[in-house]
């Protein structure tokens, strides 16, 4: 029985029916537990509990500083393509959308990576669209060496790959794998991914086992919320990181809550879209029931919210992004794959941090220890 098959014997109306049904004892016995069950998050994350976010926001600012005193790490995303060989309609870079397609060459890669490690960064999310021949394993053979001497953490948002290609991309210096099942609703998946291989919503499902095999370092979840009930998605999130972590006990894992936002096309109108004092509640909810992942927020988020939630429980954040090809050195008319909230600069974001007496970590891995 893989993990995959595990999960996919919850059934999504009964996981939901659970989470709308605790009741505030529960929630009151959820915080008065150390260690917390994947029941007492979907107390903490059921409407039951949205009373008592203050309280779940102060115990997860304990545990946060604990755990990670007040460091924040900082990375930027690399798109280094905008071509994608599948539907989604939620996303600008979706193969229908006429628009201006590239793939970064060498020399352009070389001058995107002069310009972060201008910013400081140290640390880098590489994007490529999701197309397997024009941005597959033979690019990324090319590419990889050009990058990953520049950097001490290396991670790729990337098609689902096969456990090989996994362990090679780790050969070539890739130290995360993020993929993000979108909604774990089978058919509502099955709406919002028309064409391409990303329409196989099991071989999805089953990528994060691919990469524990592989021995990816870390290994990146996440739901997007919107797509569906966020509750009933961040309850399968969860379960998927518990087991997860029970079977790949040698990686370490991430968890990231991306909102839909708005694209080029105009994107899809959020389901039951979640409110920033839910979105609140979720990242404190996740801090309680995982004290030791980390927890990621980008710059889809704004500023305010950021500056707000980032002391509360948040260990990474981007900052600063381009969602194009060549944004940092050449910005050109390339298509966005969202816009970003939070446009500020790096230093800005910086000071911002530190007025909340928070450490920014450029560099907390040394890729000899992997
Ligand atoms: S979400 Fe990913 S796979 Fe879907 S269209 Fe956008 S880049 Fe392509």
């Amino acid at each position: 029985m893989t993990i995959a098959n595990t999960l996919m014997r919850y059934q999504w109306d009964d996981v939901t029916l659970s989470l709308y049904g605790k009741t505030r004892a529960d929630v009151q016995a959820a915080l008065a537990k150390s260690a917390l069950n994947w029941e007492d998050f979907l107390a903490l994350i059921s409407p039951a509990a949205e009373p008592c976010v203050a309280t779940m926001a102060q115990r997860a600012q304990t545990l946060t500083r604990h755990r990670f005193g007040n460091t924040v790490s900082l990375f930027v995303p690399l798109y280094l393509s905008n071509l994608c060989a599948n539907e989604c309609t939620y996303c600008g870079f979706t193969m229908s959308n006429r628009i201006k397609r590239t793939r970064l060459n060498l020399e352009e890669i070389q001058r995107e990576v002069q310009a972060i490690k201008a910013m400081g960064f140290d640390s880098v999310l590489l994007v490529t669209g999701e197309h397997e021949t024009k941005a597959g394993m033979a690019y990324f053979e090319e590419v990889l060496p050009v990058i990953t001497p520049h950097f001490s953490a290396v991670a790729m948002e990337v098609q689902p790959l096969s456990e090989q290609d996994y362990r090679q991309l780790k050969q070539w210096g890739v130290n995360t794998v993020l993929v993000y099942q979108e909604t774990y609703h089978a058919a509502r998946y099955g709406q919002y991914h028309l064409r391409g291989k990303k329409a196989d919503f099991h071989w999805r499902l089953h990528t994060p086992e691919r990469l524990g095999q592989a021995g990816i370092n870390k290994i990146g979840l996440g739901a997007l919320l919107g797509l569906s009930d966020w509750r009933t998605d961040s309850a399968f999130t969860a379960l998927h990181l518990q087991l997860l972590q029970q079977q790949y006990w040698q990686s370490r894992f991430s968890v990231a809550f991306p909102r839909i936002r708005p694209c080029t096309g105009g994107g899809i109108a959020p389901v039951n879209a979640i409110t920033d004092k839910q979105l609140v509640q979720l990242i404190c909810a996740y801090r309680l029931f995982q004290p030791e992942v980390e927890l990621t927020l980008s710059t889809r988020e704004s500023s305010h919210f950021r500056d707000n939630v980032v002391p509360i429980a948040i260990n990474t954040i981007s900052a600063a992004s381009q969602t194009q090809p060549g944004g940092y050195s050449a910005p050109t008319e390339a298509l966005e794959q969202f816009a970003t909230e939070d446009t500020r600069s790096v230093e800005d974001v910086i000071q911002a941090m530190q007025r909340q007496h928070l450490d920014p970590v450029w560099h907390d891995w040394l890729p000899g220890f992997g």
